[in-house]
């Protein structure tokens, strides 16, 4: 299938002939009928899978053969994601691919650490679609200057990675303030209770869309265990770099502390790294990630939050220094690379103490990996014995006195 037979108007073709999409992928063949027949769809789809392109193109269709003369655009799309950094991808990819269509529609994006009167202004100037994390956008919400009457299509962009964010409470106060006639698209990589419960605060009628292409990224990925004790990550990661020449690495670590710190010791060694992770603010956010995708810094040290719904081609290889402490996560981060049909790496950095939950990531993802050393960097030491008998029970230790005691009795009887 071509793009040609989804329908789609001959400006939104030459968009995507620019950026080089020549075929669409399983959730674009899905997703994007749909929608243009004016159905609400539930889908089931990864980062990586193209599913921002599957919400952006039929809503840009649709948007165009709707569109009125000459009059001030209206804010017709609301777009909820869980992080800054996908709010501004999908903000501009609706700009990228409207940019041939007669009337160029307008996107602005709506995130945290900006100043909320500059955005205000952005959207009171005339927009079509407003892109937001929940939280800013409730804040913006709450000055009660924008005019949401027009809202014909409400997107949950990664839903599941809204849900610790006291996402379905926010998500009442902003249904009650969009019309509740309008089309629907949900996106979650799974669908627990909790998810569900908020697709059917949005939709009684959707259309449910599974593309298990979860399997097909992976199959991509040449995911390799190695074990090295904690203090020899750093060098062996510098050792793997040179030695298998990796372009772009994508690094995981557990804290942000510790992206810094190693970050710089790259440096130091002549690597060109950067640490990237929540506390940073959102122009060294954007700084950074800009020149990793134009390839000026090779190395990325990011925490998983940080890391969430990036949108980064050509990543070679994703390294989980510091392994997720959930095992869903372990899919989640290697997907970041081999992303639309390319192959890439993962290297997951285990030692005795991860052992153990390496293997639940290993069930959990339905793989058995081959544990590896590397010659110069191998596991030293021995694993940790288990702690035989029964633990101490809490209470039942002899308690300060009796340990008095006795020792008063000790003494009596020396003397
Ligand atoms: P997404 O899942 O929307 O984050 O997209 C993953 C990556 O695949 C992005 O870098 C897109 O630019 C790219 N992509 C999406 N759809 C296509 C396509 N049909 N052809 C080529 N690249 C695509």
């Amino acid at each position: 299938m071509n793009f040609r037979e989804l329908a789609l108007s001959q400006a939104i073709l030459d968009a995507l002939k620019v950026e080089g999409y020549t075929k669409p992928t399983p959730i674009q063949e899905a997703v994007i009928p749909l929608l243009l027949e004016g159905k609400d769809v539930m889908a089931k789809a990864q980062t990586g899978s193209g599913k921002s392109a599957s919400f952006v193109l039929p809503i840009l269709e649709l948007l165009d053969q709707r569109r009125g003369e000459g009059k001030k655009a209206k804010i017709k799309v609301l777009v909820l994601t869980p992080t800054r950094e996908l709010t501004l991808q999908v903000a501009a990819a609706f700009e990228t691919f409207g940019r041939y269509l007669a009337v160029k529609p307008k996107a602005v994006a709506i995130i945290g650490g900006e100043s909320i009167g500059d955005q205000l202004y952005k959207v009171q100037q005339g927009c079509d679609v407003l892109v937001a994390t929940s939280g800013r956008f409730l804040e913006v919400l709450s000055k009660k200057q924008m005019n949401l009457s027009h809202i014909e299509f409400l997107v949950l962009d990664e839903a599941d990675k809204m849900l610790n964010l006291g996402f379905s409470e926010e998500l009442d106060g902003i249904l009650e303030a969009i019309p509740a006639e309008r089309q629907n698209l949900m996106f979650s990589a799974t669908y627990p209770q909790k998810i569900l419960d908020i697709a059917s605060k949005i939709t009684q009628k959707a259309v449910e869309v599974s593309i298990e292409d979860e399997t097909e990224t992976v199959a991509n990925i040449k995911q390799r265990v190695i074990e090295v004790n904690r203090d020899n990550r750093g060098p062996l990661l510098r050792h793997l770099l040179k030695q298998e020449k990796y372009g772009q690495v994508l690094v995981f670590m557990a804290n942000k502390r510790a992206t810094d710190n190693i970050a710089m010791k790259f440096k130091k060694y002549g690597l060109s790294a950067q640490s990237f992770h929540g506390d940073l603010d959102q122009e060294e956010r954007n700084e950074t990630l800009q020149a990793f995708k134009q390839k000026k810094i090779q190395v990325l040290f990011a925490t998983d939050i940080a890391a969430r719904g990036l949108d980064i081609d050509d990543i070679d290889c994703v390294v989980n220094f510091d392994l997720p402490r959930s095992p869903a996560d372990y899919i989640h981060r290697i997907g970041r690379t081999a992303r639309a049909g390319k192959s890439g790496h993962a290297l997951s950095f285990i030692d005795y103490e991860s052992m153990a939950h390496f293997k639940l990531i290993e069930k959990r993802s339905e793989v058995t990996l081959k544990r590896e050393q590397i010659e110069g960097f191998e596991l030293l030491g021995e694993a940790p014995k288990k702690v035989k008998g029964p633990a101490p029970v809490k209470g039942k230790g002899k308690s300060k006195k009796d340990r008095a005691r006795e020792k008063a009795a000790q003494e009596a009887k020396k003397n």
